[in-house]
């Protein structure tokens, strides 16, 4: 069975009027998974007609807060809406311990609410089901946190490819630069890449170079990248669909 890619958030880091933050619905009926769940992301499930309640898991690349603040009102949905549960929120390893304790602070308490949650490392591989892998990719999206090193504020940050015997998505996430994940990405994926870290014109000759036939660029920082010159240097990539992210799109894969 084939599962659907809605985009439920677009926005980059900026917040604008018409666009929820990072997030992506991976779907198929009575099924979601999330990959981040940023601002807004609970209402943008809403809606573009997919059921909070359906969500089972939810995978985090990094703690920016427009990749994961939207788990809060999830889990509050779910809480008054007498959901039983369970969701599994997979995060970076670091986030784990700071993120119960502002969940506890938001009163979304283990065994007070009504939804059963279980907040988990992310490792390099998980099931989602009996058909599609979950894989991690570190990036270097947060190498200067690294360098700070203030206790108790991690530095991972990650890639996902999710995958089934015959089709593949890999999502960005945030890098550094185009350079985290040119190794990682295979031809036939649908590439989800983030817009805001980006030299259009490298990710171009790369995928002239790679064969890649479906790119969409989300994460747009407004008046970063024109979506004219994007379309105008893409026609030179023949065999290459390229789009630009909206709230709402669904991708069939
Ligand atoms: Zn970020």
């Amino acid at each position: 069975m084939s599962y659907s890619l809605t985009i439920i958030g677009s926005a980059s880091g900026q917040p604008v009027p018409d666009r929820a933050h990072a997030s992506l619905a991976l779907h198929r009926p009575g099924e979601i998974h999330l990959l981040d769940a940023g601002e807004g992301a609970c209402s943008a499930l809403l809606r573009w007609g997919l059921d909070p309640l359906a969500v089972k898991s939810i995978f985090i690349t990094h703690t920016h807060p427009d990749h994961c603040v939207g788990i809060f009102m999830i889990l509050q949905y779910m809480h008054m809406k007498e959901h039983p549960g369970p969701v599994i929120i997979y995060l970076p390893e670091s986030a784990i311990t700071p993120f119960q304790t502002i969940l506890n602070q938001f009163y979304l308490v283990p065994d007070q609410i009504n939804t059963e949650y279980l907040l988990l490392p992310l490792n390099h591989r998980h099931e989602l089901n009996d058909t599609w892998l979950l894989e991690t990719f570190p990036t270097q999206h947060l190498k200067t946190w690294e360098e700070l090193r203030i206790p108790g504020v991690g530095a991972q940050a990650y890639a996902f490819r999710v995958s089934s015997s015959e089709h593949s998505l890999f999502y960005s996430g945030d890098i550094s630069d185009f350079g985290d994940i040119a190794k990682a990405v295979n031809k036939d994926d649908l590439l989800i890449l983030e817009g805001a870290h980006i030299d259009v014109d490298k990710v171009l000759n790369w995928a002239l170079k790679t064969g890649l036939r479906r790119l969409v660029l989300t994460h747009i920082l407004p008046g970063s990248v024109s979506v004219d010159a994007i379309k105008i240097s893409s026609a030179q990539v023949r065999g290459l669909e390229i789009l630009v992210a909206q709230d709402g799109m669904t991708l069939s894969f």
